[in-house]
């Protein structure tokens, strides 16, 4: 497989254009993020809160303005 495609992708509501109502946009989140190898990993929010506590908000965005802390937090995960 491609290695600069995130491992998460396959679970993941933004890589499958999953999300509701943000199917227009899912196609530069996968190029800015899912696509563009570490550098697009360490840049979304989703990967971050996962790394960390080993799952992520199904809705949350890659590109939240939220703090990976603030995200845990107020999702309780
Ligand atoms: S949105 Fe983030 S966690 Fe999901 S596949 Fe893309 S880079 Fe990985």
């Amino acid at each position: 497989m491609n290695n600069q495609v995130c491992e998460n992708h396959e679970k993941c509501p933004i890589f499958s254009g999953a999300l509701k109502g943000k199917e227009m946009t899912g196609q530069s989140y996968r190029k800015q993020f899912c696509e563009a190898g570490m550098d697009g990993k360490n840049k979304c929010k989703r990967y971050m809160v996962k790394q960390k506590v080993g799952s992520c908000p199904p809705n949350l965005l890659p590109n939240s303005l939220k703090s990976v802390e603030q995200i845990i937090n107020e999702f309780s995960i």
